[in-house]
């Protein structure tokens, strides 16, 4: 279970495990938090000698953050065939990871960049079908068209074990440009 975590604008962050949430609680830089509590976390015995506990939710505003105005999510095959929902997006079938590969829409040879907008999830027979050609000059369709993820969808590509109140927060601000199913 991971704790989401997010600037004091309700920006996400990062997935933080429970002891990096903890040291925020204890350092006092949570400055708000939505959701269930996700768990207790025992600390230490304070001075009257009891045992500490900090009570953690799921999701944390974190002070101290400076603003992001521009997101450029990291590109990984592993996000990118969440992306495509582990699907060819050339013949719409789905394989494991392990067979699917990064096609470059706009190849690299023809100066395609390296980018969420112009790569997609291929199967190896599709992506070798294809070759160095475009998908017009192959006379091959795509299935959907390409973006770059949000912060909030790569939080959620980013982590498969999402809790229900996280995915509430994150899917509110999606784009809309896929549907993709609950974890
Ligand atoms: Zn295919």
């Amino acid at each position: 279970m991971r704790i989401l975590r997010l600037n004091k604008s309700g920006f996400p962050i990062a997935w933080l495990s429970r002891e990096e949430a903890v040291t925020l609680y204890v350092k006092d830089r949570v400055v708000w938090s939505l959701g269930d509590d996700s768990s207790t976390m025992v600390g230490g015995i304070n001075c009257k000698g009891e045992r500490t506990s900090v009570s953690l939710s799921s999701i944390i505003a974190v002070d101290g953050t400076a603003k992001k105005n521009s997101f450029v999510p990291a590109l990984s095959n592993r996000l990118l065939f969440r992306r495509d929902d582990h699907r060819c997006l050339y013949c719409g079938l789905a394989f494991d990871d392990h067979v699917l590969t990064r096609d470059h829409i706009i190849p690299k040879v023809q100066g395609g960049a390296d980018s969420w907008t112009n790569v997609i999830t291929a199967c190896a027979r599709c992506n070798h079908h294809k070759g160095g050609r475009t998908p017009e000059q192959a006379g091959m369709e795509l299935l959907a068209i390409p973006f770059a993820p949000n912060a909030f969808e790569f939080m959620y590509l980013a982590n498969r074990q999402i809790r229900g109140d996280q995915m509430e927060y994150l899917q509110a601000r999606f784009s809309g440009q896929r549907q993709w199913l609950a974890a």
